[in-house]
């Protein structure tokens, strides 16, 4: 089923009002198997409304219209639908009852305007209003259907759930299936570069399709089915999943909602060791990230936040003739942090990060965005010089995330 989701208000295109509503329907739609191929949002214009509804009614199976059924002149939506589904607008007794009493039960005078609000369309069905007094209809023809909901958001959910759904569902119109995703994550490899080693798979996609997204530092591989449930989609991403398992499974760090962090923290405690760190430029970001993941102290034992000279000199033991023949963003220094942090906090591994994040500081030789990292461990100590491109928080954050990166990829070595 195709629908479209319409917004009525001109204080949406004014910015006073942020659509929630869309937002509410469209993800309401994604979970029932409801495809939504437009969002449209229209003023508060009986001309442009029409068009809008006419439109609509055209291409789509159903249109959920949210706004413009209160008893003021600038509320037209019932008038509107009408004129688009050439039906007269009528009184419908039941309805002008119900307002009555509604009225009647909180001791607000009713005005005439009220009783417009128990008009709709000929032929429409009432969907009930247990928070306010606009009820809302739906209405359907052999070209399309429409159902219009209350503007305010608490009043627009319940008549989606409470009225409309069991409607629909009574007659069928709720699809069997619906979308279902899978993310694969990935880190230290670039989206160019996924979608190189991805290429006959991304070209000859249909069930499930395939879609890349790229964050800072990581690439998100997002396989989407149609299916009845959860298990049915499962099956549907097995095989794909397993084979870009084969070509890029070095770089995946995880599935759906897992984080780089707790990967990273997984890896460490399967192996019984110990980290520290010692940070220059991401002035303790890293050191953030790797206690995201809860139980971090079973394998995270500190970190010695480095940012001048003197404490990369005084706190890790970093000899002073180091940086003067180097410079503080080395990989010699680099490699000297890490194996300090080390030795000081008595840790199995150390790492460092070094680098020039910006705006200023950076020179010819090593300009913004060099980021140099120490890992030294069972391995031995090993450095390596990367250049990061982003302002300084996009440099901070492709070093923290590359420094995990890097000792995933040291972890994972066969020993
Ligand atoms: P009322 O009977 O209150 O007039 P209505 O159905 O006519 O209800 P509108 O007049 O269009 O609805 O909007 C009433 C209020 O509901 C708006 O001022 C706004 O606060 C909220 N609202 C309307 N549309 C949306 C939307 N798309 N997303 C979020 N909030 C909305
Ligand atoms: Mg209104």
């Amino acid at each position: 089923m195709r629908a479209e989701i319409i917004a009525v208000g001109t204080e949406l295109l004014l910015g006073e009002v942020l659509n929630t509503n869309a937002h509410y329907l469209s993800s309401r739609c994604a979970e029932l198997g409801i495809d939504v191929y437009h969002h449209i949002t229209v003023g508060d214009n009986f001309a442009r409304l029409c068009e809008t509804l006419s439109v609509g009614r055209e291409r789509s199976d159903l249109l959920l219209v949210t706004g413009g059924l209160g008893p003021t002149a600038d509320d037209i939506s019932r008038e509107a639908t009408a004129a688009a589904w050439g039906r007269p607008l009528v009184t419908d007794p039941d309805l002008l009852d119900r307002i009555r009493t509604y009225f009647c039960n909180r001791t607000v005078e009713m005005t005439a305007n009220n009783e417009s609000q128990a008009q709709m369309p000929e032929g429409a069905i009432a969907l009930e209003n247990h928070r306010g007094t606009a009820p809302g209809f739906y209405l359907a023809d052999d070209v399309g259907s429409v159902a219009c909901l209350p503007g305010p958001p608490g009043e627009l959910r319940a008549m989606f759930e409470e009225a409309l759904l069991p409607l629909l569902r009574s007659r069928d119109l709720i699809p069997e299936t619906r979308l279902f995703s899978r993310e694969i994550l990935t880190a230290g490899i670039g989206e160019s570069t996924v979608a190189d080693k991805l290429a006959d798979l991304i070209d000859a996609q249909t069930q499930p399709t395939i879609a890349l997204y790229s964050g800072t530092g990581t690439v998100r591989v997002r396989l989407t089915t149609r299916a009845a449930d959860a298990e049915e989609a499962n099956e549907t991403f097995v095989a794909l999943q397993g084979e870009i398992g084969r070509r890029i499974g070095e770089y995946i760090y995880g599935y759906d909602g897992d984080s780089l962090s707790a990967s990273v923290g997984r890896d460490l405690r399967e192996r019984g060791l110990t980290i520290a760190l010692a940070e220059s430029c991401t002035g303790g970001s890293l050191s953030g990230m790797l206690t995201d993941a809860a139980g971090a102290s079973d394998y995270f034992l500190g970190a010695i936040v480095s940012y001048s000279n003197a404490a990369k000199e005084d706190l890790l033991g970093v000899p002073q003739s180091l940086m003067i023949e180097w410079g503080a963003v080395s990989e010699p220094v680099a490699g000297a942090m890490a194996e300090g942090a080390r030795d000081v906090l008595g840790a199995d591994i150390g790492i460092s990060v070094t680098g020039v994040a910006g705006p200023g500081g950076g020179t010819e030789e090593k300009p913004v965005g060099t980021v140099c990292f120490g890992f030294s461990g069972p391995w031995g100590t090993e450095t390596e010089g990367h250049f990061f491109t982003g302002d300084r928080a996009g440099v901070r954050r492709r070093s923290t995330i590359y420094a995990l990166v890097g000792l995933r990829r040291r972890l994972s070595r066969p020993s």
